[in-house]
């Protein structure tokens, strides 16, 4: 789960990261008084999970109240590369003498965490990356060594930020480390980390994403989803305990037991629907190894409640649960789910029991239901029935 900058900072704050005092407002007036509160002159920043806010106009420098309010105006209902602001917010303005970089990341591709500093921050990274890649240092971080204050001195080094501030970004850089083992992070990035004309080292900007898959372990983790961003469907999926994912452009639902199965089940999907007036796959769902009804029918109420959705790919492979019990799960599901179910299901067993489960749904002959012997040919009727439902 991405984070916004505020969350990002209140989690650095709590770790002892130096950050600006600030308020997260969503109306312009709101806005005045924050500024009014913090005092002198602020910076109204769009509060929304994409970079390069700066750019598109999302943040300003305001040096009153009133300036606060009608920035806040201007930025408030952007769309900043499709994300809609609907929060700003208002924090202290700091004088900035130097702009560095710096970041922790899982490295997926070495199995490792990685330390990431340049002096030169500010500008997108992705482009200091490419256009001058000797000016970003690139650490390796033992997982269990981690990070203690040898270790920030050698990033800092590499990094190149110079002497005068070394000591305390080194410091700065520990409690980052604290950050972001401590919240379970996967990305914890500060661009710009500014050095003030004081030389104190400060995170002007936050980018925390958190490993969900350690959310038993951070009760205080639950308050900062967005419940007003997030898609619907995937927080009713969520409710139901099932591993499901929007996807964003698609007409055929999917689901199937176990997420490699799905996965392929996705490309095929989208390779026949090319000779289907290009249909593509309208989410992933896995509804793990157990598909019994219950899970089954709410699976199912998941996938027909999004408008995109045409027709259905059932695709299940029959292992300990087999293939007459996923039928029976199927045909009950139907039942739950009644007048809801509305469109064409495909449905593909194999596996466990395959014959008895294919017995069941040619008994209970449901109306919506399509049974297709095959991965391949399931796929191509399903977007067949998707692009039929279009026209
Ligand atoms: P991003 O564009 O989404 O990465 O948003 P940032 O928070 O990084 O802000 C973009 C740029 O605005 C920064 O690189 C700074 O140059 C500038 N900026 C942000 N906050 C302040 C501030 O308090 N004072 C000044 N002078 N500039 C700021
Ligand atoms: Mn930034």
């Amino acid at each position: 789960m991405d984070l916004y900058e505020y969350q990002a900072k209140d989690l650095f704050a709590a770790h002892g990261v130096p950050v600006l005092p600030g308020r997260t407002v969503d109306t312009a007036a709101e806005a005045e008084r924050a500024a009014e509160e913090i005092g002198g002159s602020v910076v109204v920043k769009a509060q929304v999970k994409t970079g390069g806010r700066g750019k598109a106009g999302g943040v300003k420098l305001a040096q009153s109240p009133a300036e606060a309010k009608e920035k806040a105006e201007a930025i408030l209902g952007l769309d900043i590369k499709g994300h809609i602001v609907h929060r700003v917010l208002v924090t202290a303005a700091s004088d900035i003498a130097e702009e560095y970089y710096f970041s922790f990341l899982l490295d997926r591709s070495n199995r490792n965490f990685l330390a990431m500093c340049s002096a030169e921050g500010g500008m997108e990274i992705e482009e200091l990356a490419v256009e001058r890649p000797e000016a970003l240092a690139r650490v390796p971080i033992d997982p269990i060594a981690g990070v203690d204050r040898a270790k920030a001195d050698e990033i800092v080094k590499q990094g190149k930020l110079p002497a005068e501030v070394a000591d305390e970004a080194a410091q700065v850089i520990v409690k980052l480390w604290d950050t972001f083992v401590g919240e379970d992070a996967t990305l914890v990035e500060v661009n710009p980390l500014v050095r003030d004309p004081e030389s104190r080292i400060v995170a002007l900007d936050g980018k925390v994403t958190i490993d969900e898959n350690a959310e038993f372990r951070h009760e205080a983790h639950a308050q900062l989803v967005d419940e007003k961003s997030q898609n619907p469907l995937e927080a009713k999926a969520k409710e139901s305990n099932l591993n499901y994912v929007k996807l964003e452009g698609g007409q055929v639902g999917i689901i199937g037991n176990g997420a490699g199965l799905v996965m392929s089940t996705l490309d095929v999907v989208a390779y026949a629907g090319e000779q289907h007036g290009g249909m593509k796959p309208a989410n992933f769902l896995d509804i793990g190894g157990g598909a019994s009804a219950e899970v089954m029918a709410a699976g199912l109420d998941v996938i027909l409640g999004d408008d995109d959705v045409r027709s259905v790919f059932v695709n299940v492979f029959g292992g300990i649960t087999a293939c007459d019990a996923v039928a029976n799960g199927i045909v009950e599901a139907l039942k739950i789910l009644g007048d809801n179910a509305t469109k064409p299901l495909v449905v593909r067993l194999d596996g466990n029991n395959v014959d008895e489960g294919r017995r069941i749904l040619a008994e209970a002959n449901h109306p919506l239901v399509t049974v297709v012997d095959t991965m391949d040919d399931a796929a191509a009727k399903a977007a067949e029935l998707a692009a039929k439902a279009g026209a």
